[in-house]
C-alpha cells in the first residue's frame, strides 16, 4: 500500500458507497492507519480510499491519540461559522494552502465494526472530516484554495532554529 500523489487520476474518482463491511475492508482500514502513522513530519492525520487508489467511501482519521475508521460518511449538518486553516495533504507533498471550512459539523458514518455512529464534531476533527470527505468526492484541498482565491505555500525546510519555513507560490 502506497500513497497516490497528485496529479494521479485515481485522486479524482467520486467513490462508491461500501454498504457492507467485510474482513478485507477491515484489513485495509488497519493498513491505512499504519501507513498514515508512518508520516511524521508533517504528521499524517487522515487518509482516504482514493489516496491508496481504491474506489470506496471510507477513510481513517486521527482523533486525539487514536485513529478512527470512517465508512460511508454523510454530513448531516454544517454549522454557520467558518474559519481558515493552513492545510496540507499527503498526496500533495510540500504544498500548503489556506482553506476556509466549517468549524462545526454533524456527521453520520459506520465504524469498522459496522456500528452506526452520529457525532457532532468541532476543531481539528471537523476539519479532517471535511478534507477526507472531499477526497471521497474526488476533490483536493488545492481545488478549495483555488475556488476561494487563497494562497499556496511551498515548504522550504527548517531554518537554523528548527522552525519550518514556507515560500509563497505565485500562480
Ligand atoms: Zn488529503
Amino acid at each position: 500500500m502506497e500513497v497516490v500523489k497528485a496529479p494521479d487520476p485515481r485522486l479524482r474518482v467520486k467513490t462508491k458507497p461500501v454498504k457492507k463491511i467485510n474482513q478485507a475492508l477491515k484489513n485495509i482500514l488497519k493498513q491505512m492507519i499504519k501507513l498514515t502513522q508512518t508520516f511524521k513530519d508533517p504528521e499524517g492525520v487522515g487518509l482516504a480510499a482514493t489516496q491508496i487508489g481504491l474506489d470506496g467511501r471510507f477513510f481513517v482519521a486521527k482523533n486525539e491519540q487514536q485513529f478512527i475508521s470512517v465508512v460511508d460518511p454523510r454530513i448531516l449538518s454544517l454549522g454557520k461559522r467558518t474559519k481558515k486553516y493552513f492545510e496540507g495533504c499527503l498526496s500533495i507533498p510540500n504544498m500548503w494552502g489556506e482553506v476556509r471550512r466549517h468549524t462545526n459539523i454533524k456527521v453520520q458514518y459506520q465504524d469498522q465494526t459496522g456500528k452506526n455512529i452520529i457525532l457532532s464534531l468541532k476543531g481539528v476533527l471537523a476539519w479532517i472530516f471535511q478534507h477526507e470527505i472531499d477526497h471521497l468526492n474526488g476533490i483536493l484541498f488545492s481545488d478549495r484554495v483555488l475556488q476561494q482565491k487563497g494562497q499556496f505555500y511551498k515548504y522550504t525546510g527548517k531554518d537554523k532554529t528548527g522552525t519550518d519555513t514556507f515560500e509563497l507560490v505565485e500562480l
